[in-house]
């Protein structure tokens, strides 16, 4: 799934090899599905990118938006796509949610595991749009501060009986930050993913934002998870210290076997011993 780390890298990548080009066609791929969440029919589609030219990519959050001519912008990310460059055909995938041709002879696919984003929207639209939303702060921006991440703490931001994990991801939430990413910044942190927020320490807290803003440079650092692949096809080099490879294995730290759990709608990974409940 794509997160801010990823969404930040491919965006960078996408700006810096797609700015420019003409699209000779688009359109929906070649296996829609109904998780791949699109904004128009193929022909819409079609007939909107045709001899279009691409403009700027930035990301927002888990999403990244590429301007389509003067009056559009593809959104894609927050799910489980696979966006890839192809220098000729060869490289196409078999099946495929988003095809463009360019007229230089290249192309972008995006495939979807699970759901995610092919969204074609007016220029104006797209910010608003549920999975962008412009306005949100996420923890890699320079407003990010301490002092704004202390708010959070306060109430009303702050339901007292949420966990880290529901204060993290969902209410208030880190705006761009997911389940796949979370599991790091806990256990960096030396906190339980079920802990109380509003429970922790001073000293936790502090620990806490370090690694918010570290563990997610790194992984932007370092393209991305490992993972994730980036838009050449290539895997992140950041290797996840809490997976489902280390459950059973022990902690780097302390040696103590990793333990797995379900916990609001998805796996926490953990060591026991250095993330005491
Ligand atoms: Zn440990």
């Amino acid at each position: 799934m794509i997160e801010l780390p990823e969404a930040i890298v491919i965006a960078r990548q996408m700006d810096a090899t797609l700015k420019g080009k003409r699209i000779v066609s688009g359109d929906r791929g070649n296996s829609p599905h109904k998780f791949a969440f699109s904004s128009g029919t193929s022909e819409d589609y079609t007939a909107i990118f045709a001899g279009q030219t691409v403009g700027g990519t930035t990301s927002h959050g888990m999403s990244i938006l590429t301007e389509i001519g003067a009056d559009y912008t593809l959104v894609l990310g927050c799910g489980g796509e696979r966006i890839l460059f192809h220098t000729d055909e060869r490289s196409l995938p078999k099946k495929h949610q988003l095809f463009l041709q360019f007229e230089d002879g290249a192309y972008l696919t995006v495939t979807i595991s699970g759901w995610g984003n092919t969204l074609l929207l007016p220029r104006a639209e797209a910010g608003r749009h549920q999975h962008v939303q412009q306005d949100r702060m996420t923890p890699l921006d320079d407003a990010f501060t301490w002092d704004y991440f202390c708010q959070l703490f306060e109430p009303p931001a702050q339901d007292s009986k949420a966990s880290l994990k529901y204060f993290l991801i969902s209410e208030p939430g880190l705006w761009g930050l997911g389940n796949g990413c979370l599991q790091d910044i806990l256990f960096r942190a030396r906190v339980h993913p079920r802990r109380r927020a509003a429970d922790i320490t001073d000293r936790e807290r502090q620990a806490l934002y370090r690694a918010i803003r570290e563990t997610l440079q790194q992984m932007v650092a370092l393209g991305g998870r490992e993972s994730e692949c980036d838009l050449y096809g290539n895997r992140g080099g950041y290797v996840r210290i809490l997976d489902s490879k280390t459950t059973g294995k022990p902690c780097p730290e302390c040696g103590t076997p990793i333990e797995k759990s379900q916990y609001l709608g998805g796996a926490v990974y953990f060591c026991p011993a250095c993330q005491v409940l």
